[in-house]
């Protein structure tokens, strides 16, 4: 799958932490926290995006490609896309900022030094930013965690 193939979402005010796990998967995700229906399917279709939604009525009237997301739980709605779209987990994972859905850039780890704990600078060689929002990233526990997790979620259905 290049990344033309890759899907992009859409994802409704019900689904922000889902969203946020799909941008750590490296999807190109984009969030509504409000908005009227008519407006998500405008933007999902304008923007060929596949809109992850509750509102069984939107998928109905499909408008634009949709998919309902059937439960509450963060784990079975993320298990609910992976399944549904076959999604894997590749090198593209932890590329995107989980805040602003936009890709990261390699920085310096000198230029990461003020900016970062000093034990983090200490311990890390890696350093990724984010150009929109500022924030600085590396591999560090928090992610391994989540990317075993996902893991998981992708071995129980791949
Ligand atoms: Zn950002």
């Amino acid at each position: 799958m290049d990344q033309r193939d890759r899907p992009r979402f859409a994802v409704d005010s019900m689904l922000g932490t889902l969203a946020k796990w799909l941008r750590i998967m490296g999807y190109d995700t984009i969030y509504f926290q409000r908005g009227e229906d008519v407006a998500l399917e405008r933007i999902a279709l304008r923007g060929r995006r596949i809109l992850l939604t509750r509102d069984r009525g939107i998928v109905k009237r499909g408008n634009c490609r949709s998919i309902l997301i059937r439960s509450d739980q963060l784990f079975q709605q993320l298990t609910q896309v992976i399944k549904e779209l076959g999604l894997e987990l590749r090198g593209e994972a932890f590329t995107r900022c989980v805040i602003c859905n936009l890709p990261l850039t390699p920085m310096e780890k000198e230029e990461a030094k003020a900016k970062v704990p000093s034990y983090v600078y200490q311990t890390q060689e890696r350093f990724v930013t984010c150009r929109g929002c500022g924030r600085i990233y590396w591999s560090g526990t928090h992610w391994k965690k989540m990317a075993e997790r996902l893991k998981e979620i992708i071995g129980a259905h791949g």
